[in-house]
């Protein structure tokens, strides 16, 4: 396999920044030695440079689109991000029905503020009226640093996405704010190109040149370049030479203008795309080469298709009710869409989203390697999307945190390993003895264990019904239930056809199937994709049984189970009690696709469970438990995939099996084309049994996706996960389809 596919081993863990008071009282950094902003008027010196150096509120009042982008490349103390956004939020009290409701802001930050400095600079911003004090202000304007510090990333390189609403009562729109954590040039390196570009002003803002060379290299200014619109704007607060001809020589028209107050001069320009060749011949061969290198980076195969523009305002068709397909119709209603949500049975989320509780925690393991980082950087989504959730809809859960027990001396080996490696911050998971386990549980743990302090247990039905209500509330959502997708066809006309039948009454089986007509399609249906899609991509589907266990326990007096706190992870799970039941799982029979109920498998889940607590002295009470005449069991299919990663983005079209026949020859890149998928049709499956984990994350990538937005994760990541990576590997490998 080729490095597109390769695992991206990467560091994960970021250093913070270590930061002193300057004799102006203005934070510094110890590393460059030099200030985040000025104390007496920072905020002024951004609206000057920054926000009128890139004309942004005029560009806005023109702008022909839902969709602005700023890209910057420090984030420091945010204070770019915070005048930006107070600005947007003027222009959108101003021109409430103006199209352009979004404002996408991509920084990056390689050295991240402790989260108490960056508290404490916001807070005596606001002491000071600091961010208040320029002259163009909004009204009723919503401070968003107290939410920031509620949010803050914890220190794992890749990508955070944080979402603001702009929504008040004069109002609407949505800031987003995409911060990656690692170095500027590498992060930009590792965004989704998209061919029209993707960003429409820069902020360059990272130290002064003399004293960081680090973030002003050719090599950034050559990404900016691959990630500029035709109107792309800059602006900068130095004037430096070096910075100057850079930036011409990547393609960038560049003017000087006089800097803020006693300042001299200032850069600002607009991307032309026409490079101007280096007086040095030896220094722009040498661009020449980086720029060719930057360009071959991301294979044409796997290029993520958005919806055809002709489609964007039209009606989308979700095929699935789990939380998968329940997350994207709140999504994709949160950005306006009508949607049209249909499934096979009676109520939302009846398939494998139907258990009655279900586990949240990452699936980290000691390798830093591709499936650990969407795994943990899924949890970090989805915990501040489950968190913003509940506070607009509440639905059932617990953050009660997961004890992943060393039950083992191999468990005990990989999690010791995985601790003192360093991989994750102490915030994220940390190995505790069993004392702190004790407590940590509220029972007696006679293990090590890996802490994970924002785990816990959700209801799924009840959160697929928190977004269902949530998205109805739009009045744009639409459901329809025991309607069963039996096939779709993309039509040259008018979208796809969709062939549905009913699945309600079972006499209705004989009559000829319906068709409705729908501009674009998302398969979120689990197990129910695999017989859509198995001719290009070779899903798995797995029986899984869950047992809940009736907490009105044999042993009334003194019952250990009944003080359980936290979540218990080994090779199963088994959860505090919620509403009178523990959640016990769960069996793993692969290729079987039936959801009765067995005693067999019940007698494996409490053997699988009691074996691993085996020294704990409370493992009779769980014997006891079984025999309880209220426990029921539940089982369900899931559908994985051959390397357990998710399934997310456009459905490939047969045709790539020729078009990308050549894969094999491994040529260069740009040699291959970018392969045919089915007209606006989506995929978001393959979840397995961690979709409360994914599912968030996941379908903010889908619907990035399809609206042609910024991508939420990087591109490494989104290569893994795309679709037609089983083509592409059986191409590359000159393997026989397996579906
Ligand atoms: N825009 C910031 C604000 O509003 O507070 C101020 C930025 S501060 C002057 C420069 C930032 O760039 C620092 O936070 C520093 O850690 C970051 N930085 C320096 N070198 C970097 C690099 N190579 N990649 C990413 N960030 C970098």
């Amino acid at each position: 396999m080729t490095n597109k596919l390769a695992k991206t081993n990467v560091e994960t863990t970021i250093t913070p920044a270590n930061i002193y008071l300057d004799e102006n009282n203005t934070p510094a950094s110890q590393k460059y030695g030099d200030v985040y902003f000025f104390t007496q008027n920072g905020a002024q010196e951004t609206d000057y440079v920054f926000i009128n150096g890139n004309d942004l509120v005029n560009r806005w009042r023109h702008y022909d689109s839902d969709y602005f982008c700023i890209a910057e490349t420090g984030f420091g103390t945010g204070l770019n991000f915070f005048r930006s956004a107070r600005y947007f939020q003027h222009f959108r009290q101003t021109y409430p029905h103006h199209r352009l409701t979004k404002l996408v802001f991509i920084s990056t930050e390689k050295n991240p503020l402790r989260k108490n400095d960056a508290a404490s600079i916001i807070e005596q911003w606001k002491q000071d009226d600091f961010l208040t004090g320029a002259s163009h202000e909004a009204t009723n304007y919503i401070d968003y640093s107290k939410v920031w510090i509620e949010q803050y990333p914890v220190p794992v390189a890749g990508i955070h996405r944080r979402h603001f609403s702009l929504n008040t009562k004069d109002c609407k729109g949505e800031l987003v704010l995409d911060l990656h954590y690692g170095d500027a040039t590498d992060a930009f390196a590792q965004i989704q190109k998209e061919p029209l570009g993707l960003v429409d002003a820069w902020f360059l803002d990272g130290f002064a040149p003399s004293k960081n060379s680090s973030i002003w290299t050719q090599a950034l200014y050559e990404q900016m370049a691959s990630l500029s619109k035709s109107t792309c704007t800059f602006a900068t607060f130095t004037s430096a030479g070096a910075v100057k001809r850079g930036l011409q020589s990547a393609g960038f028209e560049v003017r000087k203008q006089k800097a803020f107050g006693r300042k001299r001069e200032m850069l600002l320009g607009t991307f032309t795309g026409n490079p101007q060749p280096l007086e040095c011949a030896a220094r722009s061969e040498k661009i020449e080469k980086k720029s060719t290198k930057i360009d071959k980076q991301q294979a044409p195969y796997f290029a993520r298709s958005s919806l055809a523009s002709d489609s964007n305002d039209k009606h989308i068709t979700i095929v699935g009710n789990g939380i998968a397909g329940a997350i994207m119709a709140l999504k994709l209603t949160q950005r306006g869409k009508q949607v049209n949500l249909l499934w096979q049975g009676e109520l939302p989320s009846d398939c494998a989203s139907g258990n009655p509780i279900g586990g949240f925690y990452p699936q980290l393991n000691a390798q830093n390697n591709t499936a650990s980082q969407i795994q943990l950087h899924s949890f970090l989504y989805a915990s501040e999307f489950y968190k913003a959730l509940h506070t607009l809809q509440p639905f059932s859960h617990e953050w009660c945190g997961a004890l992943q027990i060393a039950f083992n001396d191999n468990t005990q080996a990989r999690l010791s390993k995985l601790d003192s490696a360093n991989l994750w911050p102490k915030e994220v998971a940390h190995l505790v003895n069993p004392e702190q386990a004790t407590n940590i549980a509220n029972i007696p743990i006679p293990y090590s264990c890996l802490h994970i302090p924002n785990a816990g247990w959700i209801k799924p039905p009840s959160l697929v019904q928190a977004c269902l209500t949530l998205a109805q509330a739009s009045g744009l959502l639409t459901l329809q239930n025991n309607t069963q997708l039996v096939s779709y066809e993309c039509t040259d006309k008018d979208g796809i056809q969709l062939r549905l039948k009913s699945s309600g009454d079972p006499s209705q089986h004989i009559l000829p199937t319906k068709v409705l007509n729908t501009h674009a399609l998302v398969l979120a249906m689990g197990s129910g994709s695999e017989s859509i899609t198995k001719h290009v991509i070779p899903l798995r589907l797995t029986r899984g049984q869950v047992e809940m266990v009736s907490s009105n326990y044999p042993v009334k007096s003194d019952s250990v189970l009944a003080r359980l706190q936290t979540l218990l992870c080994h090779k199963g799970y088994f959860t505090p009690a919620a509403d009178g039941f523990h959640a016990l799982g769960s069996t793993y029979i692969k290729n079987d696709t039936s959801c009765d109920t067995r005693d067999e498998e019940t007698d494996i889940n409490f053997a699988m469970h009691i074996q691993s607590i085996k020294h704990a002295s409370w493992q009779n009470e769980l014997q006891q438990a079984r025999l309880n005449p209220n426990n029921y069991a539940r089982a369900a299919v899931r559908c994985s995939s051959p390397d357990h990663l998710p399934v997310v983005g456009a459905m490939p079209n047969e045709s790539q099996f020729q078009e990308l026949a050549e894969l094999y020859k491994a040529l260069p890149l740009h040699r291959y084309p970018i392969p045919s998928n089915d007209k606006n049709v989506y995929l978001l499956t393959g979840l397995g049994s961690r979709g409360l984990t994914t599912a968030p994350l996941m379908a903010e990538i889908l619907v990035s996706q399809m609206l042609g937005e910024a991508m939420p994760m990087a591109k490494p990541l989104l290569d893994a996960i795309n679709p037609n990576r089983f083509i592409v590997r059986s191409l590359i490998r000159r393997e026989p389809w397996q579906a």
